[in-house]
């Protein structure tokens, strides 16, 4: 068993906040275990508790088109959430629960170590840059350790307001360069010393 699958069988496990009692199942989060990029959303909705998978409903299928657009397919990356459960009538996440859930996502990108967190809306940007607003921040890069944050708008904010449809769609186009930039750096910094000639 992989150390991600184990880690899944402790997360179905986790009581440690009020969600555990409202969902019909957990949802750790899928895709590949040594994937660049990382996505992490907000929370799983109806959809998502029905199947245990993040990003299956309306905002999940915008998510795929998104990937589309840059090539890839919901395997080639790791999709997860801020909470792995549900909150009760899809309520935002208290910041007891996203506290006591941290942990799981922590462990998750221990052990999955993208090159690329791509956070998708408020609630996962603040995990990660906390006084950041979406509005000004959102299609921009900023490293640290050694990842790349990349804040977006959630895919669901296009499904309430149309205009934000082409903004999540241009912010996307941004992330294949900036791999291709990171990658160009780790291979500079790999790079054997020249030999010196005589
Ligand atoms: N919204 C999220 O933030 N996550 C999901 O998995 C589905 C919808």
């Amino acid at each position: 068993m992989s150390a991600l699958s184990e880690l899944y069988t402790e997360i179905a496990r986790c009581e440690d906040c009020e969600l555990s009692r409202h969902r019909s199942r957990v949802v750790p989060g899928e895709g590949s275990e040594d994937a660049d990029l990382l996505f992490i959303g907000e929370a799983p909705g109806w959809y998502e508790d029905q199947q245990g998978r993040p990003f299956v409903g309306p905002a999940g299928h915008f998510l795929d088109e998104l990937l589309l657009s840059i090539g890839l397919r919901r395997e080639d990356v790791y999709i997860a959430n801020v909470v792995k459960c549900r909150p009760p009538s899809n309520r935002d996440p208290l910041p007891s629960e996203m506290r006591a859930c941290r942990k799981w996502l922590d462990r998750q990108i221990e052990l999955i170590r993208p090159k690329m967190i791509i956070t998708l809306g408020r609630y996962s940007l603040a995990q990660f840059l906390p006084g950041d607003a979406i509005g000004k921040v959102h299609g921009k890069a900023r490293t640290k350790d050694g990842i790349i944050y990349f804040a977006m708008y959630h895919p669901a904010a296009a499904l309430h307001q149309q205009s934000l449809r082409q903004v999540i769609a241009e912010d996307m186009l941004k992330i294949p360069p900036l791999l291709a930039q990171a990658a160009e750096v780790v291979a500079e910094e790999h790079k054997p010393e020249q030999l010196s000639m005589f």
